[in-house]
């Protein structure tokens, strides 16, 4: 098939033959540069928030094992990744999740690595996975109720656990906390100026993220989270400090009760705003299935095609034609169906 360069796509040209490009930076196929891999350890959760994953027991997996994924890293990183996010499931499941770490830091190339947790595990492995060179933490936390807490995310969850997780990160000196912050109509809008106040206690950022369509719930457009913030006492200014990708800051201040606190708030107006415009990412799922949307139904099987024997070259080109496949926009609005959930995807 011969290969045509997208309308605004201004990447490496195709070879002579009309295939896709072999060289040059990662682009998709609307000419986005692609340096950023969300790498989902496992499938398995400890948690079952009920926007994220199907009631029941965990799949059987069979996720990437650990030099699978050390060599799927090495590829990307010649391809011009530079940052990886480990997520899951929970990655803090996966029993060689310090050793994995390593073979990232290890990487040529990885400049960053971040991890995102429900943070149940997190006061004993704070200090661990900042050692094994994790950089950057995400930490998931909707409400600071622990009944609503077990309401959204199953009786596993535990406010106080959570809670010294996210201290002991502040503790050990992580450069970089997020508190994950899903809004969901009639379960947490009430809460988010807490939650911006909560995050800043710990020099961290709240950031307040659209639920999308992988469960049941109704989101909250980004636009009233900004105005429930300003009623709940948080004043919003335009900041200049960029998330990595489509999520973006504003710089929030609060006096409530007399105490003046400030700090940056994020968000990620995954369903009503230019969401995809800035996408820099690239996903491998549990099932070690490229994506090269989180919202789209393409998948490139890259666990069979190491498996059957495939050379670095070969999973090159796989992830190449993958990203030079991609829409302009996720199909979110279409509903979740035939989407993997977000359980599998690592969000
Ligand atoms: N278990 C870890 C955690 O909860 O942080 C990592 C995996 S989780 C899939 C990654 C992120 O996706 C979390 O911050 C979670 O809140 C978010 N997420 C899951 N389902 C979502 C949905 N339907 N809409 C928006 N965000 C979602
Ligand atoms: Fe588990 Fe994270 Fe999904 Fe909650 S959001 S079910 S903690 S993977």
């Amino acid at each position: 098939m011969i290969w045509t360069a997208p309308i605004g796509y201004n990447g490496p040209v195709s070879q002579p033959d009309g295939a896709p490009p072999v060289n040059g930076p990662l682009l998709d196929g609307q000419g986005r540069k692609i340096q950023y891999l969300r790498l989902s350890l496992t499938d398995r959760c400890n948690f079952r928030c009920s926007y994220c994953a199907p009631m029941g027991p965990d799949r059987q997996e069979d996720p990437l094992t650990r030099p699978e994924l050390a060599r799927v890293v090495g590829v990307f990183a010649r391809l011009g990744i530079r940052r990886v996010r480990l997520t899951g499931g929970e990655p803090t499941l996966r029993r060689e999740l310090l050793d994995i770490v390593r073979d990232v830091r290890a990487t040529p190339g990885i400049e960053e690595i971040a991890l995102t947790t429900n943070g149940h595990a997190l006061a004993t492995h704070a200090l661990l996975l900042r050692e094994a060179g994790v950089t950057r933490l995400n930490v998931s936390l909707d409400t600071l109720d622990p009944q609503k807490l077990q309401r959204i995310s199953g009786r596993a969850a535990t406010l106080e656990r959570i809670v010294s997780g996210i201290e002991a990160a502040f503790r050990v000196g992580f450069a970089s906390v997020k508190l994950n912050v899903v809004v969901v109509r009639g379960e947490n809008e009430d809460e988010l100026g807490n939650l911006a106040r909560f995050a800043w206690r710990f020099g961290a950022t709240a950031r307040f993220i659209e639920l999308m369509p992988f469960g049941p719930g109704k989101p909250v457009p980004t636009a009233e989270v900004k105005r429930l913030l300003e009623a709940q006492g948080i004043r919003l200014e335009p900041d200049a400090t960029r998330g990595w990708g489509p999520a973006y800051h504003m710089r929030g201040s609060s006096a409530v009760g007399g105490e003046a606190t400030s700090g940056l708030v994020g968000f990620i107006g995954a369903m009503t705003e230019n969401f995809c415009d800035g996408c820099n990412r690239v996903r491998v799922g549990a099932d070690g299935s490229l994506r090269a949307c989180l919202g789209g139904r393409d998948r490139a099987p890259l666990r069979e095609l190491i498996r059957a024997g495939a050379s670095d070259e070969e999973i090159a080109a796989a992830v190449r034609a993958a990203l030079l496949a991609k829409g302009e926009k996720h199909e979110m609005p279409r509903g979740g169906s035939g989407l993997l959930p977000m359980i599998g995807s690592g969000g």
